[in-house]
């Protein structure tokens, strides 16, 4: 019997009422995290992890379900975007990266408790890169660096345009072009690519170890607040279709793609006028050996016109279970589920009278979105391989498999008497902190430390002070402006990446 199915038999008996303190919802990345923070803080209130599939990290937090970016802004221009006169707005960028530093914290200080095991089992040092072609795209990557290069966060960046140089970084990518054609770089060395599956198992093995209890194939299927505050939560075993009632304290809906839906049936007002737009998405990848050993970064380009800022293509290496690999995409496309193992009628089913307004309003205001989104769905493989050999035009599309990946529920927000649809994460909770909540993809797993301490720090305002030297030992920068704290910034990126085995030694060892 594997691991895997083994701690699902593990957790199978489940009484039909209970009771707990603390009830996440889904095992992927983010309810692994905030069970882990609260453990630390609290260790003795009972904490009970409800999981729909028979393992954890299935749906987006699988290491093939996403891209495995350390997102902290090195390479993602879609968060330096250009303003009309032509300077980088590099706060957004600044804002991810030092997120990106508490997670970065987070995880460290989790090796050295035994949280979490070897580093090089979830993340790896990748350069991260930013790739763009032709006079102006060149011109941006300039202004770019020059917003970026004096900043402690982005300290090490390169603007490179060299095409020797460029060749020896990037052999795959720059052999076949044109002589003449104008290629420029951001590169910096301090990117990493990240295994958040292996990274939300482990996180959930340890809070199992610490008297955390995982339940596995129970889905959640309604949540009714009681008088009392506590929440009544009717969970069914998927198996024998037997239904628990569980009362929780505070109630946590890490459900990814299905989080809007319970939300919406806890009835919190705050879900009002929200609504979810799906959008589903397929990588080329290769385990090819040559093809690795020519292609050493995470390289990302420029979104084509129309194109949603998650479709922006990047080439990455990828480490997962320990076999170095080329993943390239996303290709968007359009699904109607809300999780990769969800329903046909998932988007039917989550449009209510409070959110129609912002349904409609996205909808009329998105046909560029529709139209690239249809024009990707019809794509067929050799297009797809076109795609990739536009990006690298040496590599051989032949060794590559198109993979699906993970189901990307964008946020539709209520904006007036119309929506908007937005593309980062957010988190929703109730006014009393019984019940929170996370929308949206990006960034995503990378920040998920800073948007689960956001989720307490928002539900649970009266317990901040007597927590804060915990916080303090788990994340020192917490609460701290890295950028007007140099030394601190720096003290802790040399910690983190010696414990984190991220140094050039250690990736070498
Ligand atoms: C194509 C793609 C590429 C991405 N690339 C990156 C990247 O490079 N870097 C990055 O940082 N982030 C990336 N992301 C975003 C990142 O993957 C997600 O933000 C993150 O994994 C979300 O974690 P989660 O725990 O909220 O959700 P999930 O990992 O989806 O977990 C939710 C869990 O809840 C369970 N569940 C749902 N409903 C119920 C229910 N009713 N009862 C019980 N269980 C339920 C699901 O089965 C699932 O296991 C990407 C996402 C996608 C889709």
């Amino acid at each position: 019997m594997s691991e895997r199915s083994a701690l699902a038999v593990r957790n199978r008996h489940v009484p039909s009422v209970m009771t707990t303190d603390v009830l996440l919802v889904g095992a992927g990345i983010m309810s692994a995290t905030l069970g882990s923070l609260v453990k630390n803080l609290e260790p003795d209130w009972s904490i009970d992890v409800f999981e729909r599939l028979d393992s954890p990290a299935q749906e987006s937090s699988g290491p093939w379900n996403n891209a495995g970016t350390g997102h902290s802004a090195l390479c993602e221009l879609n968060y330096t975007p250009q303003r009309p006169d032509g300077s980088v707005d590099v706060s957004k960028a600044i804002t991810i990266n030092q997120q990106f530093q508490l997670s970065r914290q987070f995880w460290a200080h989790g090796v050295t408790q035994g949280v979490l095991g070897d580093p090089r089992t979830f993340i790896n040092a990748v350069p991260h890169v930013s790739f763009v072609h032709g006079e102006a795209d060149a011109a941006y990557l300039k202004a770019r660096y020059e917003a970026l290069a004096g900043n402690p966060l982005f300290e090490g960046i390169q603007y490179i345009t060299d095409r020797d140089e460029i060749a020896r970084r990037l052999p795959l990518m720059s052999a076949g072009r044109p002589d003449d054609e104008t290629l420029a770089l951001n590169w910096s060395d301090g990117g990493t690519d990240i295994d958040f599956g292996a990274l939300t198992r482990q996180l959930l093995d340890s809070l199992e170890r610490q008297g955390g209890n995982l339940h596995y194939g129970h889905d959640v299927r309604s949540l009714k607040q009681n008088s009392d505050s506590t929440w009544t939560v009717i969970v069914k075993d998927r198996q024998t279709g037997q239904k628990t009632r569980v009362n929780a304290r505070f109630v946590f809906v890490g459900a990814g793609g299905g989080a809007l839906h319970l939300l919406q049936k806890s009835g919190i007002p705050e879900i009002r006028g929200f609504g979810g737009f799906p959008v589903s998405g397929q990588f080329l990848r290769t385990t090819n050996a040559q093809a690795v050993a020519g292609h050493h970064a995470k390289v990302y380009g420029k979104a084509s016109v129309g194109a949603p800022p998650m479709s922006v293509p990047h080439l990455d290496t990828r480490v997962v279970d320990g076999t170095p690999s080329l993943m390239f995409g996303p290709y968007a496309g359009f699904s109607p589920r809300f999780l990769k193992a969800g329903h046909l009628t998932d988007l039917a089913r989550s449009v209510r009278p409070d959110n129609l307004m912002s349904l409609m309003g996205v909808g009329l205001n998105s046909m560029p979105l529709t139209a690239y989104l249809v024009k990707e769905v019809l794509k067929t493989r050799n297009q797809r391989v076109k795609g990739l050999l536009e990006f690298a035009p040496s590599i051989d599309g032949d060794d590559f498999e198109l993979i699906t990946a993970g189901q990307r529920v964008q946020t539709i927000r209520r904006n007036g008497m119309s929506g908007t649809l937005e593309f980062g994460t957010c988190t929703v909770s109730h006014a009393d902190g019984t019940i929170a909540g996370l929308l949206g993809a990006s960034p995503g797993a990378s920040t998920a430390v800073a948007a689960m301490v956001d989720v307490l720090e928002t539900c649970f305002p009266s317990r901040l002070d007597a927590w804060r030297p915990r916080l303090l030992d788990m994340m020192p920068s917490y609460g701290t402006d890295l950028m007007k704290d140099t030394t601190l910034l720096s003290d802790l990126r040399r910690w983190s990446d010696k414990t984190l085995r991220l140094t050039p030694e250690d990736q070498l060892a």
